[in-house]
Parts: structure tokens; C-alpha cells; sequence
């Protein structure tokens, strides 16, 4: 399967969930085999359509599970069936689609930790921050075990992150930057999006601040990294520089006064 990435040049290549190579790296003979480095499966939760993430190294038999949404037992078939068992719940922030599923993996595996950005952790067990309460539902998640801030590292199931505060959206929130690959890969949850931002209208939240979290910590990224999002498809840090009508180079040009 070929994913379009968003500006026609950029394309992921992911077969069976695995990014194999960014083509124009690898020039116009593909003679070179793709190097299958990092596995990342994306399980899409409605009703909001968030991405849930599993990343793994296929020599490796444990995984990150990146954002556990709405179908945690779709997340926990998915990886019964790889025989891949997950070191970490990892949390790009506390909002109600991004933890829903924490609970029933924590059951299934009651050793895995929880890792959250500090700021957005009293979201797991308080319904109103984790905005539950409003849809009538009210979803906690057990607590956390570690909490997050700038300049943490992560290392878990094989694979190294730098832990970057990117709030706005939720006070707390955090993207995963993976290192040691090519391209970067970031983790990225509601701060960027392919054309878009996200959210800002929650309490606590703050656009000014989300755009200028993207404009200083990802757009200093190189252009290649690729952004897995919390929902909609994969973007490029070059693709959303150009394009992003909220944050991009052309931001703010077309505003009416
Ligand atoms: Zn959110």
C-alpha cells in the first residue's frame, strides 16, 4: 500500500504497517534493498478517528503502544497476533480519546507502564480535564508511572525518544521524538496535523502557544521528519512549513482584519 504524505513528492512506503523507505532517498535505480528499521501501525478509534500507534522493531518481539484510544481490544488482538507485548503506554497528552484504552491494557498486561507529560497528568483520573465528562461518559485510566517533562529521554522496546513539550492544545502535552532513524519520525499527537493544528478552544488551551511550540521545536526538525499524527494521515515537517495555513510560512496572509 502507497500512503500519499500530503505535497506529491514525499511518500511513505508501508507495507504490512511497516515504513520500508522514503523512495527519494533511495534515488531512481532501487537497487538498494530498503532498510526495515522501525514498524508503525496505526489503529484509527472512532468516533474521533484517533490514531493509536504500535511502533516496534521487527527483530524484537516488544513494542510501544503510543496513545491507546476507543478499541483497545482491537489494540490488544492486533498485538496478540504480531506476539509482540508492550513496554510502555506512552501518552502525547490526557484528553479522553488518547486514554480511553489505558485500563483495559493495563489489565491484559498489569506490569506495562504509563508514561505522560506531567502537566496533563491529573487528566487520567479526573474526567472533566480528560473532557470524558462533557461527552456524559465518564473514562479514568490508572495512574501514571512516569511523568514527562523537556529534556526527558525515553528508552523502550529498542527504541530511543527525546521527550519535547509542545503545550497548546492541553497544557501537559508531549511529542516523542524518534531518534537514530532516517528520517526522523515524530510522535505526534494533537499539535500538528496534515494542514492543520490542533484544537485550541479546550480550557487551558492556547494557540499562540501551540504555534509557537511547532515554529521553534518541529520546524528546526529537518525537512524529511516524518509526523505520525493523533488523527488524520502522516505529514512532513517540509510539506506543513510550505503549506500549514495556521503555523506555516503562509499563515496569517489571507486573515481578515
Ligand atoms: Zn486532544
Amino acid at each position: 500500500m502507497i500512503i500519499k504524505t500530503g505535497n506529491g513528492k514525499h511518500w511513505a512506503i508501508i507495507s504490512a504497517g511497516v515504513i520500508l523507505e522514503n523512495p527519494v532517498q533511495f534515488g531512481k535505480s532501487h537497487l538498494e534493498r530498503p532498510r526495515v528499521s522501525l514498524s508503525i501501525e496505526v489503529i484509527v478509534s472512532p468516533p474521533f478517528m484517533e490514531n493509536t500507534l504500535i511502533v516496534f522493531r521487527p527483530d524484537r518481539n516488544d513494542c510501544l503502544v503510543v496513545d491507546p484510544g476507543f478499541q483497545p481490544q482491537q489494540i490488544i488482538d492486533s498485538l496478540r497476533r504480531a506476539n509482540l507485548t508492550p513496554a510502555a503506554l506512552l501518552l502525547t497528552h490526557g484528553h479522553v480519546d488518547h486514554i480511553a484504552g489505558n485500563a483495559a491494557l493495563r489489565r491484559e498486561w498489569p506490569d506495562v507502564p504509563i508514561l505522560i507529560g506531567a502537566r496533563d497528568a491529573p487528566c487520567l483520573a479526573d474526567p472533566r480535564a480528560n473532557l470524558s465528562g462533557l461527552g456524559g461518559v465518564a473514562v479514568t485510566s490508572p495512574p501514571a508511572d512516569r511523568l514527562l517533562a523537556e529534556p526527558d529521554k525515553v528508552d523502550a522496546a529498542g527504541i530511543e525518544l527525546d521527550v519535547l513539550d509542545l503545550p497548546g492544545h492541553s497544557p501537559g502535552h508531549v511529542v516523542y521524538l524518534v531518534r537514530n532513524e532516517s528520517p526522523l519520525i515524530v510522535l505526534g499527537g494533537d499539535v500538528l496535523f496534515q494542514g492543520s493544528i490542533g484544537r485550541c478552544d479546550f480550557p487551558a488551551g492556547d494557540q499562540q502557544q501551540l504555534v509557537d511550540g511547532i515554529r521553534t521545536k518541529l520546524f528546526s526538525l529537518p525537512d524529511d521528519t516524518i509526523i505520525y499524527p493523533g488523527h488524520g494521515e502522516t505529514t512532513t515537517v517540509g510539506h506543513e512549513k510550505r503549506t500549514n495555513p495556521f503555523c506555516g510560512e503562509r499563515a496569517g496572509l489571507f486573515e481578515i482584519e
